[in-house]
């Protein structure tokens, strides 16, 4: 099996909150057994600012939810983070208490300037298609950098809809559909959905050739009955993600399931004194022992290789219990 060369460009994430104010069914973040949506976590935004203050470990960085206007501190939690860094991304739903008085919030965003990247998406289930529409709008005519203006291709969006967001002229793309099946189960599920349904996404030639069986790689964490690896892996990842419990993972697999074990320090610790592994400055990665299988979103950005080493809680009932 060919190995590549560890992916490097760095991927500075942080998870304010996982709660949200819709419950799309789709949600990746729906769990069997407790829907994570309703986590009441939140992140201590001025911890955070203190370890990003100490360690950059990029020039920009990413903030998402759940929905992370939902944060009680998101104005001060922003406001931070333009002083620390060049770009700012957020991912938001456009919708919410935040966006309630929309002449106010507007007024916040045009304070907050072009550095600042809102990428939006538009849920069927919670919003009026108009409503989003000329938010959309009226974002761009303050000069707001508007990224993303898109809509996940699921049965809640009908054509009707979908043509009346493609005849206003926003911008909006159909987004191809990553997240939770009518079954529960998230998608991709095999190497053919991979090469047949997602080409755009998952490039065979990036990523695929790393991995064997799908279903031996690639689980859902929050559904599968097993989701222990045969073997441990060494993994290398560049992602650098800050979980609602205040925790670094270097998955989103293991920052969904909060599991500390899989967590790779606190940033309440701004020295990194006693993080259990690395992150190397330099080549912006970690390079970590793991057991466990990765969640589809995340198996094509890392590198994972085996150790030789089996893993004994793959055939453990008794883990398998604890971990569904
Ligand atoms: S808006 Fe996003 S985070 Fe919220 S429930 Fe829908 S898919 Fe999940
Ligand atoms: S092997 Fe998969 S689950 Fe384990 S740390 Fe890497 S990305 Fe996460």
């Amino acid at each position: 099996m060919k190995i590549k060369t560890p992916w490097n460009k760095p991927y500075l994430l942080i998870v304010a909150n996982l709660f949200c104010n819709h419950q799309c069914s789709y949600c990746i973040q729906t769990k069997s057994s407790l829907d994570v949506r309703l986590n009441p976590r939140k992140i201590d935004v001025f911890a955070v600012l203190r370890f990003l203050e100490r360690n950059r470990i990029d020039r920009s960085v990413k903030l998402m939810g759940g929905e992370a206007t939902l944060h009680p501190d998101f104005e001060v939690l922003i406001e931070g983070l333009l002083k620390l860094y060049k770009k700012l991304v957020i991912t938001t739903n456009l919708n919410g208490k935040w966006y309630r008085d929309f002449d106010s919030a507007l007024r916040v965003m045009k304070s907050w300037g072009p550095r600042m990247q809102w990428n939006t998406t538009y849920h069927p289930a919670w919003m009026e298609a108009d409503v989003y529409i000329e938010r959309i709008r009226r974002m761009r005519d303050c000069g707001l950098q508007v990224g993303q203006v898109a809509t996940t291709d699921t049965a809640d969006l009908t054509p009707q809809t979908a043509e009346m967001l493609d005849n206003a002229a926003i911008g909006w793309k159909l987004q191809t559909f990553t997240g939770r099946s009518p079954e529960g189960r998230l998608l991709p599920q095999t190497w053919d959905d991979v090469n047949l349904k997602y080409p755009q996404l998952y490039s065979a030639k990036k990523y695929i050739e790393n991995y064997h069986e799908y279903t031996q790689e690639c689980e859902d964490a929050n559904y599968a009955d097993n989701v222990y690896r045969e073997e441990w892996v060494s993994c290398t990842t560049s992602k650098f993600l800050i979980g609602p419990d205040d925790n670094v993972y270097p998955c989103h697999r293991h920052l969904y399931v909060g599991d500390t074990h899989y967590a790779c320090g606190s940033i309440h610790d701004s020295e990194m004194k006693d993080f259990r592994f690395r992150w190397h400055n330099v080549l912006k990665k970690w390079t970590l022992p793991c057991n466990t299988k990765c969640n589809p979103c995340d198996f094509k950005s890392v590198i994972i290789r085996p150790t030789g080493r089996m893993n004994h809680a793959a055939s453990s009932p008794a883990h398998r219990r604890k971990a569904s």
